[in-house]
């Protein structure tokens, strides 16, 4: 079973297919695409992403708030509890630290980051966790305020060796988008490599990242064949293999997933 364990159902770019989420959905059936886990990213998108997994009974969803949209409202602790109780909701976030495109937020996203982290704890569910040029304080954070048992996965993974060893002893899964597919992604690819099979998800990241051969186009659930793919030629496994493991941990992390 293929799943695209991150994607952004209710912001895709449908033009190519002809305007219909539902031709979106057919084409990533078409691919093999089994599962998927459409992600919220702020208080205005999370009805729009729930109303998502109760339309297709091959999605779920999560509900949080992205680093990059802290501005725009947050959440409380009770609040993450009380919208995660809905039977589709498997997670919280995407949540966590990019000092990459906003330094003016660094302490208003950790902020929020606690809050998702506790808020987890509480509800018993796994973290998305986003993180990009905060490698220590993603650390620090998960460390501080995570919860092993039910732990997370660092989502569209573009750190080093390190931050992700780091994560897995914490019980935490890498999941892998389109971008290990990138020409430049030299560094990645090795992290990739070192990365075991049964601590590794693949997403989409959709409508962002297309992988290789789509790259630069508008990315859509269908393509994580082609990230499953590159990461069966990479690690020199079987693609069976590596769609089977990785539906395996998705399941294993989030359980709530049926
Ligand atoms: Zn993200
Ligand atoms: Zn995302």
């Amino acid at each position: 079973m293929l799943i695209d364990s991150h994607c952004h159902l209710d912001r895709l770019k449908l033009d190519k297919f002809d305007d219909s989420l539902d031709a979106v959905m057919a084409h990533a059936t078409e691919q093999g695409v089994e599962k998927m886990l459409c992600v919220g990213i702020s208080l205005d998108n999370r009805e729009a992403v729930v109303a998502m997994a109760e339309n297709y009974p091959q999605v779920v969803s999560s509900v949080g708030v992205h680093p990059l949209d802290v501005e725009k409202g947050l959440a409380t602790a009770e609040q993450l509890v009380a919208w995660s109780a809905h039977p589709k909701v498997v997670a919280l976030g995407e949540t966590g630290l990019d000092y990459y495109y906003s330094n003016d937020s660094k302490s208003v996203q950790q902020d929020s980051f606690v809050v998702h982290l506790q808020a987890a704890a509480e509800a018993q569910l796994p973290v998305i966790v986003h993180t990009r040029d905060a490698r220590q304080d993603t650390l620090d954070l998960i460390k501080a305020h995570g919860c092993m048992e039910n732990a997370g996965v660092l989502h569209c993974f573009t750190e080093s060796w390190e931050m992700a060893k780091a994560a897995m002893d914490m019980n935490y899964y890498i999941s892998f988008s389109g971008i290990v597919t990138f020409k430049n992604a030299t560094e990645l690819r090795d992290v990739a490599s070192k990365v075991p099979l049964d601590r590794m998800l693949v997403e989409t990241d959709s409508p962002y990242l297309a992988p290789v051969p789509y790259r630069g186009k508008a990315n859509v659930p269908g393509y994580v064949k082609q990230v499953a793919e590159f990461i069966a030629e990479l690690k020199g496994v079987s693609y069976q293999e590596v769609i089977r493991t990785t539906s395996e941990n998705f399941h294993n992390l989030f359980k709530k997933a049926v």
